[in-house]
């Protein structure tokens, strides 16, 4: 087939060269300029694990071109432009909107345009209503939401665990799960507004694993249970699964944060108070907040304390810092009076990054650099770096009282105490 992709950020950049490994010829549209020049080189614009390899096999396959409006005739457009949080939680359409306007303007008659980015329930219909129908050129649309995950993304869009097609007419659906068929994944055919809610009930779920096991862990530090044994016992059990029991400070990321938000929103906008998602989201926010306070306890206050903050990016293997745990500790860290050094192995940290990081916090480009000096230190994302560090020589380059939280219960409690940290982390007991 002949498709066009619209954004090469991690989801589109992905899908692109995944359908031409396929064998489609593929164009993507990329309004970035730097991006676009970098991929119009042979070069992935960001961190992706395999991805810059895997290109460079299909590159010949693939075009790149500046705008929608470019793109050649497609017999299917995939949208993988972004959708950030609005101010109040809603979803920001403007990048979705102006993709589908674009393309409905140009395409020709008859192309699907299947919807990856993650738009809230109710979107799709209402993009078909505002800019697919008033161009009356029988343009079909379809929801193809996209479960691929940063850091394993070549991996996860090679064996997905499922391919959802939400469809008002089979002939449109039925062309968009073509393009998976080679992948052999089970496929969920559906309508298009309950393909938009698989999405965001899938990111809402496992928040809500991953804000009850954080309270569990809370309440394991009060009672003086150990939440490793208490996650590795509850995993056992196959209805709840082992997956998302990793206690700690809490899920970031571009998804996760915004797609509980705007779920929260689209059912208060229709009528509902989604209680349950509220708590969730309001549970993440405070769990980082956990850490600032336990620090200004440990340092006796925070003003003029130096404090090392290792990992910006939301998680290990990826370069992405978007609602980052890490990066708002900084913040909050900084903007209590603390010295902070920050340093990742990966992170892409734009000029705009660097300021969200706030005026006080300083990014380091070695972990030896962060560290020299300080009084504590934040593990905030579990690179193995951090997990291999020669932690001895880190508690000597530091000063006293050497505080260490591990916000990722990723490094061995015990080890630390013996070298004569102060060692905090999330549910476990060590050190108390
Ligand atoms: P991203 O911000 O990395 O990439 C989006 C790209 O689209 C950017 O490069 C931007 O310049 C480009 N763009 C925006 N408008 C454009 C236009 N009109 N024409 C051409 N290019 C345009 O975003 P992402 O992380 O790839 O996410 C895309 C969507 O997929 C979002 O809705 C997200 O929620 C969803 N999603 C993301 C992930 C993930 O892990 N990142 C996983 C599943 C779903």
């Amino acid at each position: 087939m002949h498709v066009g992709v619209v954004g090469a950020g991690y989801v589109g950049l992905v899908a692109a060269v995944g359908l031409a490994a396929a064998g489609h010829d593929t164009a993507v549209a990329e309004a970035d300029p730097a991006k676009l020049a970098a991929l119009r080189e042979g070069r992935v614009p960001f961190y992706e694990p395999g991805l810059q390899e895997w290109l460079d096999s299909v590159a010949a396959r693939m075009t790149f071109v500046e705008s929608a409006g470019s793109l050649p005739p497609c017999d299917v457009v995939l949208i993988a432009v972004g959708t950030p949080s609005g101010p109040s939680g809603q979803t920001d359409l403007t990048q979705v909107r102006q993709a589908v306007r674009e393309v409905a303007a140009t395409a020709r008659p008859g192309t699907v345009v299947a919807m990856k980015s993650t738009v809230p329930p109710g979107t799709g219909l209402e993009l078909v209503r505002a800019y697919l129908e008033p161009a009356g050129r029988d343009l079909a649309y379809v929801s193809n939401p996209e479960f691929l995950r940063e850091g394993k993304a070549v991996d996860d869009w090679l064996h997905p665990d499922r391919v959802v097609v939400g469809a008002a007419e089979p002939g449109a659906g039925e062309r968009v799960a073509e393009l998976y068929r080679h992948l052999g994944a089970p496929l969920l055919m559906t309508d298009i507004t309950s393909a938009e809610m698989v999405k965001y009930a899938s990111n809402a779920l496992l928040a809500t694993k991953i804000s009850f096991i954080n309270e569990i862990a809370n309440v394991c530090e009060l009672v003086g249970a150990h939440i490793d044994d208490v996650a590795r016992g509850v995993g056992m059990d196959p209805r709840l699964g082992s997956h998302f029991l990793q206690a700690g400070i809490g899920y970031g990321g571009s998804c996760f944060p915004k797609d509980t938000r705007a779920l929260d929103f689209t059912a208060a906008l229709n009528g509902y108070s989604f209680e349950l998602l509220t708590a969730v989201i309001e549970v993440n926010r405070r769990q980082r907040i956990r850490v600032v306070q336990r620090l200004h306890e440990a340092l006796g206050g925070l003003a003029g304390r130096s404090v090392a903050v290792l990992g910006l990016s939301f998680k290990p293997g990826t370069d992405d810092t978007r609602e980052s745990p890490g990066v708002e500790i900084a913040r909050m860290l900084a903007g209590a009076g603390a010295e902070v050094r920050a340093y990742d192995p990966v992170a892409r940290l734009s000029q705009e990054a660097e300021q969200v990081l706030g005026p006080g916090a300083r990014r380091t480009a070695t972990l030896a650099e962060a560290v020299a000096g300080a009084q504590a230190v934040v593990v905030a994302t579990e690179w193995q770096e951090f997990r291999e560090a020669d932690w001895a020589a880190v508690r000597r380059a530091m000063e006293r009282p050497w505080v260490i939280f591990d916000g990722r219960n990723c490094l061995d409690g015990e080890a630390m105490e013996s070298l004569g940290f102060t060692y905090f982390a999330v549910g476990r007991q060590v050190g108390r």
